[in-house]
C-alpha cells in the first residue's frame, strides 16, 4: 500500500484513461481526442 495522493476523480481521461491533453469542459474530463468524438456526438459543433 503506497501512500498516494488521491484526487476526487481520476486524473486521466474518463473515457480512455489518457493523461495528455485533458479537456475539462462542460463538466467532462476527457482527452482531446475523446472530447472531440463525444462533442461531435452531442452536437457541439460550431456552425454545423
Ligand atoms: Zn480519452
Amino acid at each position: 500500500m503506497k501512500p498516494r495522493k488521491q484526487f476526487g476523480r481520476k486524473i486521466g481521461c474518463n473515457r480512455c484513461g489518457r493523461k495528455r491533453g485533458i479537456v475539462r469542459r462542460y463538466g467532462m474530463h476527457l482527452c482531446r481526442q475523446c472530447f472531440r468524438e463525444i462533442a461531435f456526438e452531442l452536437g457541439f459543433r460550431k456552425y454545423s
